[in-house]
């Protein structure tokens, strides 16, 4: 049995906001059982797309930038 730690008010074990005064528990269950938690493997992954594509912009900007220091493009025809 929960009480709020606001107003206690009785609540359900699952319930995470007071329905009463609206207030927010720190001491649910989900809080006191841990989760497992997300694999780190997804977090890395993440940011190793976002040096991928860092990297492609930076190649992209440097080849852009040398074409234009090479002066205008001889015309084909
Ligand atoms: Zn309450």
């Amino acid at each position: 049995m929960t009480n709020c730690e606001h107003c206690g008010y009785r609540l359900l074990d699952d319930t995470a906001v007071c329905p009463r005064c609206a207030g927010e528990m720190t001491f649910t269950v989900e809080t006191l059982a841990p989760r497992s938690q997300p694999s780190k493997g997804l977090k890395i992954l993440k940011w190793v797309l976002i040096s991928m594509v860092v990297a492609v912009l930076a190649a992209v900007a440097v080849v852009v930038w040398i074409f234009n220091s090479l002066g205008p493009m001889p015309s084909f025809g």
